[in-house]
């Protein structure tokens, strides 16, 4: 007999990459372990030297399927050389985990996302000026006028946990037919690893219903709110004492490092960073208790125990989660060692 491994990678589209997979037939008690494709097709190579190498790093039961079927999530590798790709990601974000790994950071993260259909958000009006009721009772709402999608969610809330993932939450979100999944707490490499792998079934599971999950950072205009990806963050020292929560604020804000980081913080960020939303204005950093208008929200839990973690709100949802876990292990604990 033999088992279907689905092998998942990121491919080379800007500026947003997109998800690839393709099946593999493994004969029992075979791994599934190196794997080729067609980099011409995916942005990641030129048609005269086409093959791209899939390696496989993190693999989990595949709900969708069921029995001894697998999801495998690969990072890209150069062919002959088995350097990584360009468009890989992953491999500096190890790098940096390795690194420091005695500080034992923990990541949680908020995928925010909207579902569209028939060209618009799932649950806007399809007739009239296509705009449902201005924002107010969506978030965490309940209702068939307040809720577009809850029986997708609910598949794939379903799905990540009999694949093993580390999924602590899902909600409703401001927009009608945009919600949230968060993920962790996990490591630097890991929590994105998850992250990856829990976008890849809430595409997945979405085509099943005929529709789409965009992670676009802000799809549509307006008064709507934008999709973001905050980034909940703590080392050993932080979750021990409010010192470390300070000085990783400060870390953060520190010269040279607000624009690094916004530069990893996925495309069109300037246009979900307006200073309106529950946003900071991408020019500026600032870090409060209790304030979701900062780029830095100190938890208000985390002030009154004086330790735990502190929220990084300004990540899009459209970013590669091994970027800014990589950047903010690297900011953090590298001030933190200095
Ligand atoms: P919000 O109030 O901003 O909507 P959520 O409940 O959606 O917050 O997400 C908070 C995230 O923070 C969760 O994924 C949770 O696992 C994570 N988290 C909790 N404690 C820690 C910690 N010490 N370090 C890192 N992440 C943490
Ligand atoms: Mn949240
Ligand atoms: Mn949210
Ligand atoms: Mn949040």
């Amino acid at each position: 007999m033999a088992y279907r491994a689905e092998y998942i990678w990121i491919d080379g589209t800007e500026p947003t990459p997109l998800m690839r997979s393709k099946t593999k037939i493994v004969p029992d008690g075979d791994e599934p372990g190196l794997w080729n494709f067609d980099g011409s097709s995916t942005n990641q190579a030129e048609g005269s030297n086409s093959d791209c190498m899939l390696n496989p790093v993190y693999t989990v039961p595949d709900p969708t399927r069921g029995g001894n079927d697998v999801l495998v999530l690969c990072e890209v590798l150069l062919p002959e050389s088995l350097e990584p790709h360009s468009t890989n990601n992953r491999a500096a974000c190890v790098e940096i985990a390795d690194k420091f790994a005695d500080f034992e950071p923990l990541f949680g993260l908020e995928q925010e996302y909207t579902f569209f259909k028939d060209g618009r958000p799932l649950g806007w009006p399809q007739e009239g000026y296509y705009y449902p009721a201005p924002q107010g009772p969506y978030y965490c709402g309940v209702g068939a006028v307040e809720i577009a999608g809850r029986d997708i969610v609910e598949a794939h809330t379903s799905a990540c946990m009999a694949a093993g993932l580390s999924i602590s939450g899902t909600n409703a979100e401001v927009m009608l037919g945009q919600w949230e999944f968060q993920i962790g707490p996990c490591g630097t490499v890991e929590v994105a690893d998850q992250i990856w792998m829990a976008r890849y079934l809430l595409y997945r599971i979405s085509e099943d219903f005929g529709v789409n999950a965009s992670i676009s950072a802000k799809p549509i205009k307006g008064d709507w709110n934008g999709a973001g990806c905050h980034t909940n963050f703590s080392t050993r020292q932080m979750r021990e004492g409010y010192d470390a929560i300070i000085a990783a604020c400060e870390a953060l804000g520190a010269e040279g490092k607000v624009e690094e980081h916004l530069a990893g913080y996925g495309h069109g960020y300037e246009d979900r960073l307006t200073g309106q939303h529950e946003t900071a204005h991408f020019s500026q950093f600032r870090y409060g208790v209790g304030d979701r208008g900062a780029s830095i929200r100190i938890p208000w839990q985390v002030a009154r125990d004086q330790k735990g973690y502190i929220e990084d709100r300004r990540p899009n949802a459209n970013i590669d989660p091994y970027v800014v876990t990589r950047l903010m292990t690297n900011t953090v604990c590298g001030a933190a060692s200095a």
